[in-house]
């Protein structure tokens, strides 16, 4: 018998070739978008990868994406490929299409990091971007205790206990939500909002190559010290 844990990849390159195998028995050509400005960890080649099941012109259509929020691709990415492997998409109502997108971030997904190759949070990204990007005072008051002028030593050390004061004084709540509200239009904050469409921002502007991973770099747990690991905003 199938399991559920069996639809579920240990990487994303793992993840993309059970989905695409799994579209084709089911008789769908996925279609590849290619992310032609980053590669995964071992210099593989990343990919969104689309199905579109159902009448073309349905009434109803139900959009899947998965990994976002990259490093949440692996929960994104098995229940798409159950869905095709189980048959579950043919209980869809009639005149109901069904479009799955396995990995609309394959960078995070690949490199297991919140935002992409510019260092964009998507999640924060779907915006007016005729509107100049928001500015987050709360999140610009922690920005230097979140990444700290080095990782290991004493400006470390520092923020680590700069956050456990403020914690102290304005609670965990009051810290959480400056976290994760995005880091606005600052291109080295953590879940940034961006400028543009990520995809569009200007080489260099916020890469994540001359970016330090964000402490903040997974969106399910943050790491803040003397507390246990706290679950964080969507
Ligand atoms: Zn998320």
């Amino acid at each position: 018998m199938t399991k559920a844990s069996d639809f579920f990849s240990r990487d994303y390159a793992d993840a993309r070739k059970r989905f695409t195998e799994a579209a084709k028995a089911a008789g769908f050509t996925p279609e590849r978008f290619m992310n032609s400005k980053a590669k995964g960890p071992r210099s593989e080649e990343l990919s969104t990868d689309v199905v579109r099941i159902g009448p073309k012109n349905a009434e109803n259509v139900i959009f899947v994406t998965s990994g976002t929020h990259g490093v949440e691709g692996f929960c994104g990415s098995g229940p798409q490929v159950g869905w095709l492997a189980t048959g579950v998409y043919k209980e869809a109502p009639k005149n109901t299409a069904i479009v799955l997108i396995h990995a609309i971030n394959p960078h995070g997904f690949a490199h297991e990091r919140r935002v992409n190759e510019d260092n964009v949070d998507l999640n924060r990204n779907f915006r007016d971007h005729g509107t100049p990007p928001p500015h987050n005072t709360a999140y610009a008051e922690i920005h230097n205790l979140l990444i700290p002028a080095d990782w290991d030593g004493q400006a470390r050390k520092k923020a680590d206990e700069d956050i456990a004061k403020y914690i102290a004084v304005r609670g965990e709540r009051t810290f959480q939500a400056a976290v994760s509200t995005g880091s606005g239009n600052m291109p080295t904050g953590s879940f940034m909002v961006a400028k543009a469409r990520s995809g569009r921002i200007r080489p260099g502007a916020g890469s994540s190559a001359s970016t330090p991973p964000a402490r903040a770099a997974s969106c399910s747990s943050i790491s803040t010290p003397g507390s246990a690991p706290m679950a964080i905003a969507k």
